[in-house]
């Protein structure tokens, strides 16, 4: 294939603007807020589970606690209506132990009671400051992830400007390249890591690293102005320079 020589040097600038968009596009897709943001996902998602667990728990706690306070309700008037039959008076004998036994049992059961009821009521208390501390972590998560995505934003934004800037210097190069040259650049490129056209410097391709020796140096020297010359070690276009030590 033959190019100008002032055309394969616009190779180079292809090149530039092309890697310059490949490192862009990395940027944007390993931005470190989008890892955070990721975790910030799973921590949220862990402590909503916490919060739909503790508000069961709290459902639980609430039904015991109505159902002891009814009982203890129930042993109320039970207790009051003995207690009305008691000083009524007019009772005989054995009915009256028995109403006194009935008294203190009562008192025993609703004592009983009234504990377990202090109990649940404590329960309830660390379940509602368990539930209040989640409450502040969600929040304090909530901040944390405005805070990323602003963060992630901005950069996106200042990402999508570099690439448009340089996608379109990129296409007004491209423009520049005939056809045939531009489509081999570009199938080298997407065949060898991003990189089409090298700078031959002091010998040595840069797209490989490896210095031309021997035949393959002779052939680069006896190869005319406009010959597009390519690596032997890696096939990528070799663009001569007045730095290329020939
Ligand atoms: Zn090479």
């Amino acid at each position: 294939m033959k190019a100008d020589p002032a055309v394969q040097l616009r190779l180079l600038d292809l090149q530039g603007a092309d890697t310059e968009l490949a490192q862009l596009a990395h940027r944007r897709e390993h931005l470190p807020e989008l890892a955070a943001l990721a975790e910030s996902d799973q921590q949220a998602e862990q402590l909503s589970g916490q919060v739909l667990d503790l508000q069961a728990q709290l459902d639980d706690v609430a039904d015991d606690q109505r159902r002891l306070e009814n009982e203890v309700e129930t042993v109320q008037t039970r207790t009051k209506r003995d207690n009305e039959r008691l000083t009524s008076g007019g009772l005989p004998a054995k009915e009256l132990e028995g109403l006194q036994h009935e008294i203190t049992t009562l008192a025993r059961r609703q004592s009983a009671l009234e504990d377990d009821l202090l109990e649940v009521m404590e329960r309830r208390e660390n379940i509602d400051s368990e539930l209040a501390a989640l409450t502040q972590r969600q929040q304090a998560l909530a901040t944390e992830r405005a805070d990323l995505e602003a963060r992630r934003d901005a950069a996106f934004a200042e990402i999508d400007a570099g690439t448009t800037r340089r996608g379109a210097e990129r296409s007004q190069i491209a423009g520049d390249l005939p056809a045939d040259l531009l489509t081999l650049y570009d199938k080298i490129r997407a065949n060898s890591g991003g990189v089409g056209a090298a700078m031959l410097r002091l010998r040595r391709c840069e797209g490989c690293h490896l210095e031309l020796a021997g035949s393959e140096l002779n052939a680069v020297r006896a190869a005319a102005p406009d010959d597009v010359v390519r690596c032997d070690n890696c096939r990528r276009i070799l663009v001569r320079t007045g730095e290329s030590g020939l």
